[in-house]
């Protein structure tokens, strides 16, 4: 098959009717998309002048398109003939048969005259060797007077979607799990689509704003959920994208709703917290310790010079985001961040909007990965995927002015570290 053939794409539901009719051969329709250069199989003659229309679902939205119908033939063929050929002819490009040898072996096809026509075969009986050897059940066929070449056919497959991952990635396990993401922002958003990829099985969102224009630069959602409840809309998005997935849309503060939040947080395996601000941050480090559960919280800093992942898990060990930033006040660091401690209470938030969005994204998608990482660990015993630190700092734009440790001076920088203990007597760390 040379690169300019056309290809015929070939639904499960068109599988389905051919390998079931009782017939030996029939007519297809194809509807062609020209600008793709492809046939699409919508209906199958399943027996004798019985026509049925090919399902094809909704989100396949290009293989619903095309525009004039062609009609087209599939033949049942006898096993180890015709598809040998094809296979054969396949790494030949621009080869060709006479169109009378491919009429003795595949007695049937009718007569194109002076125009193209398209074939089906199906061989229901091949052998395994030449599955392996890469034949496969459904052959195309572009059939000329003038000479026969093979067309490729793309055959949907039985799976599809994250189950193709199953004994490659601990798809079952994380499945099982379940993650909060608290703000569903630029960089939250990223995170939940990123905790779907992975296979998480629920995430429950909670943000309680709209998504407005001035959003759309940096964010999952694109102009279709303007004016909408981010974490409404953040819901059908993932639904589209990754329909296996449990998706719980919270419209509520974490501050001003912590009532609500504490159930929330007892039925998630841990909470994500993209949320942009100190009391938002300091609300989920305290309930989630109190709850017992790990907590990743991400942001910007430095006007998106550096990201910052910071992993809290509720041991003696580690202590809580006050503690560790009563420990790098104490170092001296990062006057941005200290600044907004100060600012604690007067409504000053993070400002992360002079972050170009794919770092944005770059760090909610980093920010899943630790998320998950921890689930897998504390959860299921399987360190493949342990993280270096508690504390990683990532050079996006850096400019190499800040102290310690947040002075990265390269892009793409990530810098590990773990967190202090807790302090002595600190509210959050010490009854919980
Ligand atoms: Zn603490």
């Amino acid at each position: 098959m040379a690169r300019s053939d056309p290809y015929i794409v070939m639904p499960a539901d068109a599988v389905d009717k051919i390998a079931s009719s009782a017939l030996s051969r029939g007519s297809l329709v194809l509807r062609r998309a020209s600008a793709d250069d492809m046939y699409i199989v919508r209906a199958v003659e399943t027996a004798k002048d019985v026509r049925l229309q090919v399902d094809v679902s909704r989100e396949y939205a290009a293989l619903r398109s095309g525009d004039s119908h062609h009609a087209a033939q599939w033949i049942r063929v006898a096993p180890n003939d015709a598809h040998i050929h094809h296979l054969l002819l396949s790494r030949r490009p621009h080869a060709t048969i006479a169109f009378k040898d491919f009429k003795e072996m595949v007695p049937g096809v009718s007569d194109p005259g002076n125009k193209l026509g398209v074939v089906v075969t199906h061989d229901p009986g091949l052998p395994a060797e030449l599955t392996e050897a890469g034949a496969s059940e459904f052959a195309g066929w572009a059939v000329r007077r003038s000479g026969v070449r093979p067309l490729h056919i793309e055959v949907e497959p039985e799976i599809i979607g994250l189950k193709q991952l199953a004994g490659k990635w601990p798809i079952e396990q994380l499945t099982t799990n379940s993650v909060m993401v608290v703000g569903c922002g630029s960089i939250g958003s990223a995170a939940a689509v990123a905790l779907a990829g992975y296979g998480i099985g629920r995430v429950e969102l909670v943000d309680p704003d709209r998504f407005l224009w001035h959003n759309m630069l940096r964010h999952a959602l694109g102009a279709e959920g303007v004016g909408r409840f981010k974490v409404a809309a953040m819901k059908d998005h993932l639904a589209q994208h990754w329909p296996q997935q449990d998706v719980v849309a919270h419209r509520l503060d974490v501050v001003a709703d912590a009532h609500h939040i504490r159930p929330i947080i007892d039925r998630v395996d841990l909470v994500l917290c993209a949320a942009d601000g100190i009391a938002p941050r300091r609300v989920v480090s305290h309930l989630a310790r109190r709850a017992r559960k790990p907590a990743i919280l991400a942001c910007v800093l430095d006007n998106g010079s550096i990201g910052e992942v910071i992993r809290l898990r509720p041991t003696p060990r580690f202590g809580c985001l006050l503690c560790l930033r009563r420990y790098l006040a104490d170092m001296g660091a990062m006057d941005a961040e200290a600044d907004q401690e100060l600012d604690y209470g007067t409504g000053r938030i993070h400002q992360p909007m002079t972050a170009v969005p794919p770092d944005l994204r770059y760090v909610g998608t980093f920010t899943a990965k630790v998320a998950v990482a921890t689930l897998l660990e504390s959860l299921h015993g399987d360190h493949t995927q342990r993280v270096p630190g508690e504390h990683a700092i990532i050079g996006l734009r850096p400019v190499s002015d800040l102290a310690t440790p947040f002075d990265l001076s390269q892009a793409g920088d990530v810098r590990w570290l773990s967190i202090p203990g807790p302090r002595t007597a600190c509210p959050t760390c010490s009854s919980g």
